[in-house]
């Protein structure tokens, strides 16, 4: 078939418009789709929304917090999925430029999820003339939205058979929907998976053209459950088309300050990512063998940080795995280009056995999630499930999580194979846990409980088979209703506060304090470890507000970055960041302004919580395994080192004590400092100690808007 037949499916509603032209990295203007009634219309960004709300996450938070009500829940028509990039998305001078963010109200969480994400959607939009994508309402019969910034017409149209499973939308989009090689260039599409509608904890892929693979490739917004939203509103795929992309296709204020900041970096990456991570050969499983030697990495659901056959699954086979000599970035210009893959893999279960594919990845999460997490060290097992999580559009870190708990759930006697239908869920067992995905994405059997993620199945085990629901909630990695991601954190408090003093929930993306607190010492008092969660959570945020990559700040750095004044925080590249967003926007800027801004976006989001129901202190609290040995195998295999904490930290002397008793005393203190680095946090972030923003700490960041305030008058 060729591009005409998407003229045939039946348009539903059609909506013309003159492309704008992008500004100093704006365009000026948002596209709003109601699926409910069929409506498509123009949004203008305002001079407010762009000083205040910047872009991408922001933005996203800003439409949203319109467009729904104090009791919206996820599967309510007015939910949102909102996608943007951000001003400096789309830039190509430098690393790491063009990705996209995506704000919705979880299904996991019941509050707002904001998920950064690669692929060419983002910039794409902007580049057809939008900042951002809103979609609200449901549709009645399944569709897709065609974005078409080549003619200026975007569409509702019924999606017939336009396939769910995201690897077949990926062809399909390239086979139908583009006249030319060169058009595949200019367009991507967002979709979920079968998976996606039969769980909680669907992703979304995000489409860019591999032009040397001549294959479409995928990068996944994997966290919340936002492809659980997608399917519910009935949408099977999001497509966007633009004219060819150019360096200045953003138009900058000042191409030059961009491309001068870009030819640093660059120049970093190339004479020196051999030597530091190589991320340009594998990629971010370079980390895997770190976190072992560190006691950091997952093992059976958190309770261990290492294992023996770690080598079997660490970035040397990575590397050996993925196709070398292929410059794999996610958007053009990234010379970082870690979004490696395996291709020719032969899938060898579930309904496209027998299909040779490309897997996209596998990231370190997947790596260390469904495989050491689970005890897992066969990277066959790892690779055929990352690509059925991310075909069947399933977030594999919180698939991942919850399959270790169910894990050690079967391992404690909680499940046997009565209650998983045969599935004999040992850590280990691979073929069960491919078994259980399937099932899971099918939404039957005992996957319909699991893909239901782990805050709900611990209240199924407990209702149906008479489980501890104590036990549970110590061993169930999950806070706020959402999975963990894959590192250990029992001996860094900072990080439990990363996890846990979060807005969306505990994903590293806001806070990975790890090395700085437990490897360097860098942060002993609880001021310092404040600062921290303080300083690098809304450092991170900034990356969402504009379209950028976090990992080309610190997953390379300047040779000279340990004689810096403050080497955790990269001061040379945040002064290209700085630059970037000067040359782009036109705004002279300092590095406290990034700041700002980010802080205005975090505490939006944190009353934004708040008036949602959810976000006050007792909201932050984490499970015990995630601060300390839960049982008694846990802390003998580390017994030296807790031993050693009870005498030196605690002041017990724990000879003649037995282990439990120990336990005990351990995990008194180690929630009690949590509940002392609760109190330093907020007050640092200029919260109450029930942890809501201040009126003051509003009006400071300009956005004491009437209805905001109102939302935290009611707890002051
Ligand atoms: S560093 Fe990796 S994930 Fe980030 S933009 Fe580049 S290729 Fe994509």
């Amino acid at each position: 078939m060729s591009a005409q037949a998407s003229t045939t499916r039946p348009v539903l509603a059609e909506y013309t418009y003159e492309p704008p032209s992008v500004e100093r990295g704006y365009t000026g203007q948002t596209l709003y789709v109601n699926l409910s009634d069929n409506t498509i219309s123009t949004k203008p960004v305002s001079d407010e929304m762009k000083e205040k709300f910047i872009g991408g996450r922001g933005f996203g938070l800003w439409l949203l917090w319109q467009g729904v009500k104090d009791d919206t829940r996820w599967n309510d028509p007015e939910n949102e999925i909102i996608i943007s990039t951000g001003p400096c998305g789309g830039i190509t001078q430098y690393a790491g430029s063009g990705k996209s963010l995506v704000v919705s109200i979880s299904p996991l969480t019941n509050i707002v999820i904001d998920s950064n994400v690669g692929g060419h959607f983002g910039p794409l939009l902007k580049f057809a003339g939008w900042d951002a994508l809103e979609i609200q309402g449901k549709a009645e019969r399944e569709v897709i939205v065609v974005i078409d910034g080549t003619t200026g017409r975007v569409t509702i149209e019924e999606a017939g058979d336009v396939p769910v499973d995201t690897h077949k939308v990926g062809h399909w989009l390239i086979e139908e929907m583009a006249e030319s090689e060169k058009d595949r260039y200019f367009m991507s599409a967002v979709s979920a998976g079968s998976g996606a509608e039969h769980t909680l904890m669907g992703c979304l892929n995000f489409s860019f053209y591999d032009r040397k693979r001549k294959a479409p490739r995928f990068k996944q917004a994997g966290r919340g459950g936002i492809g659980t939203v997608f399917r519910d509103k009935g949408i099977r795929a999001l497509v966007v088309k633009s004219g060819p992309v150019r360096g200045d296709s953003n138009h900058p204020a000042d191409l030059e300050r961009i491309a001068r900041a870009g030819v640093r970096l660059h120049k970093e990456i190339h004479d020196h990512d051999d030597e530091q991570c190589r991320m340009r050969r594998r990629g971010t499983p370079y980390l895997v063998q770190i976190m072992d030697d560190y006691d950091l990495l997952p093992v059976h659901n958190y309770k261990f940080g290492s294992h023996p056959e770690t080598p079997k699954i660490n970035g040397d086979v990575w590397e050996a795995r993925f196709t070398q000599g292929i410059p794999d970035g996610c958007w053009y210009g990234c010379t970082l280009s870690c979004a490696h893959a395996v291709d020719g893999y032969q899938l060898r279960t579930g309904p496209y056995k027998g299909e040779t594919v490309i897997v996209d990845g596998p990231e370190y999460e997947t790596i260390a999630g469904i495989g050491s997490n689970c005890g897992i060290f066969d990277p066959d097992i790892i690779l055929e499930a990352n690509f059925y999580c991310d075909t069947y559009g399933l977030d594999t870190i919180s698939f991942a999580t919850s399959l270790a708990f169910v894990m050690e759930c079967y391992e404690a006697g909680i499940l046997d194979q009565e209650k998983t239908g045969g599935l004999e869920l040992n850590f280990g067992n691979g073929e069960a846990a491919l078994e259980l995905l399937h099932q899971t994405a099918r939404g039957e059997g005992f996957g319909k409980v699991f893909g239901q993620g782990i805050r709900r199945m611990k209240a199924y085990f407990v209702e149906h088979f008479g489980a501890d629901a104590a036990f549970l909630n110590d061993i169930g990695m999950e806070a706020k209703g959402l999975e963990y991601s894959e590192y250990v954190c029992k001996e860094s408090l900072a990080q439990q506060g990363g996890y846990g003093l979060t807005n969306k929930g505990p994903q590293h993306d806001e806070a990975w304090l790890i090395f700085m607190d437990q490897v360097s010492n860098l942060l002993p008092t609880f001021e310092d470890k404040a600062e921290a969660l303080h300083y690098f959570p809304m450092w991170r945020t900034w990356f969402g507000l504009c379209g950028f990559c976090k990992l080309p700040w610190n997953d390379i750095q300047p040779p000279d970055n340990a004689e810096s004044e403050d080497p955790a925080k990269i001061p040379e590249h945040v002064r290209n960041y700085v630059e970037i967003f000067s040359g782009v926007t036109g705004q002279e800027v300092t590095a406290e302004d990034l700041i700002t801004m980010s802080e205005r976006v975090y505490n939006f989001q944190r009353v934004f919580n708040i008036r949602l129901g959810y976000g006050l202190r007792d909201h932050d609290d984490v499970p015990y395994r995630s601060m300390g040995p839960v049982t008694v195998e846990e802390y003998e295999s580390r017994a030296e080192r807790y031993d050693k904490q009870l005498r030196e930290l605690v002041g017990v002397d724990p000879a003649g004590m037995s282990t439990e008793e120990k336990v005990a005393a351990l995990r008194k203190y180690r929630e009690e400092q949590y509940e002392k680095l609760k109190d330093a946090v907020y007050e640092r972030r200029g919260w109450t100690r029930n942890a809501v923003p201040k009126v003051e700490t509003l009006r400071k960041l300009g956005i004491d808007y009437p209805d905001v305030v109102a939302v935290v008058e009611k707890y002051l």
